[in-house]
C-alpha cells in the first residue's frame, strides 16, 4: 500500500496530535500521524497547570470536557528550602485549579480529535525505513500491512529520543544526567493521602508524590544517574528504606504495601538545534526536554506543537524563513526554563556540599 500526504507526523503524544490537530483543523493540508503504542504501560504522575486550558481550546477540547475525567490539582506543598512542608495554592492564582492527568486518557482524547478534524492515524506502527530525497519516503508496519508513506514535510513528534532529530544528526545540547524512579501503588479506603502534589528534598535528589486518577498514587525519587548508582536506589528495597529516611513521603509510603509497578525514566534536560530551514522540525521533548520540577513539558509540547504546524503551514505558502523563527523560539525558551530552574535549585541551601545540588546552580552556557 501507498499513501502520500502534504505532511506526516511521527509520534502520537501532545506535540504530534497538537500539530496534527492544528493543521487539520485549519488548514488544507493533509496530514497523516504515526504512533507505535497503545499507551497502555504505566505513564508519570504528571500535572498540568491552568495556563493548559486556552491552549486546548484552541485545539477544541475544552476545560469542562477534561474535568470530568481528570482529578483537579489544587497545587502543591513543598518542603524544600527548609524541613516545613509549604502549601503553595493554584486557587488564588486567577486561573483556577490545573489537573492531574490521567495520560492514557488524555492522550486517547487527542488522538480521537485529531482523527476527527481528518488526520489519517496508523496506530499502533512501526517506522521500518526511513528515506529523505526531495520527499520523506517512509516504511511502516502496522499489523500485518506494510505500508510505503510520502510526505513533503515531516514534524518529529516521537518524544525525547526524536527519531528524526537523530536522523538528521541534528546537534543536541543536554544539560545533565536527571533519572526519575516511579513506585506506582493503588490505593484503598483506608489510605489517607495528601490531595496535592508533595515535594521533598534531600541531600542526593528530591521526592515527588503526584494523586493519580482511578485511586492510584505515584511517588518518584529524582536525581542523577551517576548517584542512584552509587547508592543502588534501582533496587527497589533500597528505594524504600531511603524513601522511609524522608520526614513527610515517609507517612504516606508507610500505608502503602508493594509497589503495583516500578518505572525507571530518563529525563534529563536537553534542546535540539533545530536548523528550521528544511522541509522537518520536531516539536514537543524531540525539540526540548525539561525537569519535571518546571512542569513545563505538557505545556511545552502543545505549544511548540500548535506553532510547528504554523511553520508548516507558511513553509507550503512559500515563506521558509518561519521555521528558523521557530527555531530561536525554542532555543530561547530553553533559555529561559534554565534561568528559572537555577532559582528552583538555589532556594534550596541545605546541602550545599552536596553534588546534586551543586550541579545544578552553576552558570549555564546560552
Ligand atoms: C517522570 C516524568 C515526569 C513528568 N512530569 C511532568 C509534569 O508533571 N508536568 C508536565 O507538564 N510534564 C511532565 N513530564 C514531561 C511530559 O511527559 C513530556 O514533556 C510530554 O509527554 C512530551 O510530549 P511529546 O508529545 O513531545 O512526547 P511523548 O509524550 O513522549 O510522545 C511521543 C510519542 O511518540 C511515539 N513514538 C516514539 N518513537 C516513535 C516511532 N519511532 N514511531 C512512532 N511513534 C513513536 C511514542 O510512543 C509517544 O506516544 C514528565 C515526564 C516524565 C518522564
Amino acid at each position: 500500500m501507498k499513501k502520500h500526504t502534504d505532511v506526516l507526523i511521527i509520534g502520537g503524544g501532545p506535540a504530534g496530535t497538537a500539530a496534527a490537530i492544528t493543521l487539520s483543523r485549519y488548514t488544507s493540508l493533509s496530514v497523516a500521524l504515526v504512533e507505535r503504542a497503545e499507551f497502555d504501560d504505566y505513564r508519570a504522575g504528571e500535572s498540568v497547570s491552568p495556563s493548559i486550558f486556552p491552549l486546548l481550546s484552541y485545539l477544541g477540547i475544552e476545560r469542562e470536557q477534561l474535568e470530568q475525567i481528570h482529578l483537579p490539582s489544587y497545587g502543591h506543598a513543598a518542603a524544600w528550602g527548609s524541613d516545613q512542608l509549604i502549601v503553595r495554592d493554584l486557587l488564588f492564582s486567577g486561573q483556577g485549579n490545573g489537573l492531574h492527568l490521567d495520560r492514557r486518557q488524555f492522550d486517547e482524547l487527542l488522538i480521537r480529535e485529531a482523527k476527527k478534524y481528518g488526520t489519517l492515524v496508523y496506530r499502533p506502527a512501526r517506522v521500518t525505513e526511513i528515506n529523505k530525497t526531495e520527499n520523506w519516503e517512509l516504511k511502516i508496519k502496522t499489523g500485518e500491512d506494510q505500508i510505503e508513506l510520502s510526505a513533503r514535510y515531516v514534524i518529529d513528534c516521537s518524544g525525547k529520543n526524536g527519531l528524526i532529530v537523530k536522523k538528521q544528526q541534528c546537534r543536541v545540547h543536554k544539560e545533565d544526567n536527571l533519572v526519575a524512579l516511579y513506585g506506582y501503588y493503588s490505593l484503598n479506603d483506608e489510605h489517607i493521602l495528601p490531595h496535592q502534589t508533595v515535594l521533598e528534598t534531600t541531600e542526593h535528589g528530591w521526592y515527588y508524590l503526584s494523586p493519580l486518577p482511578n485511586k492510584k498514587v505515584a511517588i518518584a525519587f529524582i536525581t542523577d544517574a551517576d548517584i542512584l548508582k552509587a547508592l543502588d536506589l534501582n533496587n527497589p528495597d533500597a528505594w524504600l528504606e531511603y524513601g522511609m529516611k524522608t520526614q513527610h513521603i515517609c507517612t504516606t509510603l508507610a500505608q502503602l504495601s508493594e509497589p503495583e509497578a516500578f518505572r525507571h525514566y530518563a529525563i534529563n534536560s536537553k534542546v535540539a538545534l533545530i536548523p528550521g530551514s528544511d522541509n522537518w522540525i520536531a516539536a514537543g521533548d524531540a525539540a526540548a526536554c525539561f525537569d519535571p520540577i518546571s512542569a513545563l513539558g505538557i505545556g511545552h509540547a502543545i505549544n511548540s506543537g500548535i506553532n510547528s504546524a504554523r511553520v508548516v503551514e507558511q513553509y507550503f505558502s512559500g515563506n521558509q524563513e518561519a521555521g528558523k523563527a521557530y527555531s530561536r523560539f525554542v532555543l530561547d525558551h530553553f533559555g529561559t526554563y534554565l534561568d528559572m530552574r537555577k532559582g528552583y535549585y538555589a532556594s534550596e541551601q541545605r546541602w550545599r556540599n552536596s553534588p546534586f545540588w551543586q550541579r545544578r546552580v552553576v552558570e549555564h552556557s546560552k
